[in-house]
């Protein structure tokens, strides 16, 4: 069976979200640093990367390399928030999507593109949309399976779109050294490494027998056998449930008072009630969004006892929120509605 996988990564996300929300920093090295799990760099923007500075290195080294580093601790909630934008970008092509974690998917377009060009075009949308609704970039892979999907967006960091046909297969891997295929830890590569297996084409080189001889009778040998040709069976699996439902809308002028702002709810809580729908799901949390003209995100919520999903429910809900909790006179250039707290509706 032929398939057509795209992976997306995001590029540098919790760097490139602080240097988002806070542009001072875009030409300086920028770490996020987990502050409870004190001493580790958990991403670094790609100026800091220029000095050396990378993903998992102790501060002190990283500070060593980049005396000028800034470090930021990380803002979790903004992050998830941001994935959960994603998965909602994802789920307007397909319903197949895996995440990987909050900045990486694979996405099964099998269904919705006949050959790798169509998909190349998908992936291409996708990323623009990503762009366009959180003002980040991100690179994505095109191909035939997970683990080429996965090298492909890797190739051309940031903000690449890398299509790997089946015909560049061979050549491709046999270049690649053995710790760079997907799933290959210190570990492993030290037991190939031992009777001189480097490279992807080593890798090829060796009969299953042999590669069993290396890493025993488990599954690793079977599937390094079948990656080192291009091989890869693993479905796409959308084992997650939703996390959230909802809709965005960006006005082409700042909106400054609350019955323009109040005037849109209906609109789009017809639209948020369509999806749950559409995907049998009712919910108890409402979150109402505004992005001020700074750019600024404020978001209020509210739970009810008893599930909603009708758009007036919603509407009603929204408006509650809007009316009493939120200064609009600055002006207003992005309002969205969202459910969570989501459970799947009964009979569907
Ligand atoms: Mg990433």
């Amino acid at each position: 069976m032929t398939r057509r996988i795209v992976h997306v990564d995001m590029d540098a996300f919790y760097a490139s979200i602080e240097i988002r929300d806070q542009p001072d920093l875009a030409a300086l090295p920028v770490a996020v640093i987990a502050t409870a799990r004190r001493g580790a760099v958990m991403t670094a923007n790609y100026v800091a990367r220029r000095f050396g500075v990378r993903s998992a290195m102790p501060v002190h080294v990283a500070l060593n390399r980049c005396p000028d580093l800034v470090l930021l601790p990380q803002r979790m909630e903004v992050y998830r928030g941001v994935s959960a934008q994603l998965q909602e970008v994802f789920t307007r092509y397909t319903d197949l999507v895996e995440p990987l974690a909050l900045d990486e998917a694979y996405l099964d377009v099998t269904q919705q593109s006949s050959t790798l060009a169509d998909a190349e075009q998908l992936a291409r949308a996708i990323q623009a949309e990503i762009l366009t609704e959180t003002r980040l970039t991100s690179s994505a892979g095109v191909s035939v399976n997970k683990f080429l999907a996965k090298l492909a967006s890797g190739l051309h960091k940031p903000s690449g779109l890398t299509v790997i046909a089946p015909e560049e297969v061979d050549t491709l891997l046999t270049r690649l050294l053995i710790e760079d295929f997907y799933g290959i830890g210190l570990v492993t590569a030290g037991k190939l490494q031992a009777p001189g297996i480097r490279t992807g084409a080593q890798l090829r080189s060796r009969s299953l027998a042999e590669l069993q001889a290396v890493l025993g009778a488990g599954k690793l040998a079977p599937r390094l056998h079948g990656l080192a040709r291009g091989v890869d069976e693993r479905p796409v699996e959308a084992h997650r449930e939703a996390q959230s439902i909802g809709v965005e809308r960006t006005f082409d002028q700042n909106l400054t008072t609350r019955e323009a702002l109040l005037a849109e709810l209906p609109g789009i809580a017809v639209e948020v009630a369509a999806r749950m729908a559409r995907r049998g799901y009712v919910g108890r949390t409402v979150v109402l969004k505004l992005r001020y003209a700074d750019w600024r995100p404020v978001t209020r919520r509210r739970t009810w006892t008893q599930p909603l999903g009708t758009a007036e429910d919603l509407a009603d809900a929204a408006s509650a929120l809007l009316t009493s909790e939120l200064p609009v006179e600055q002006g207003v250039r992005l309002l969205g509605v969202s459910v969570v707290n989501l459970s799947r509706q009964e009979g569907s």
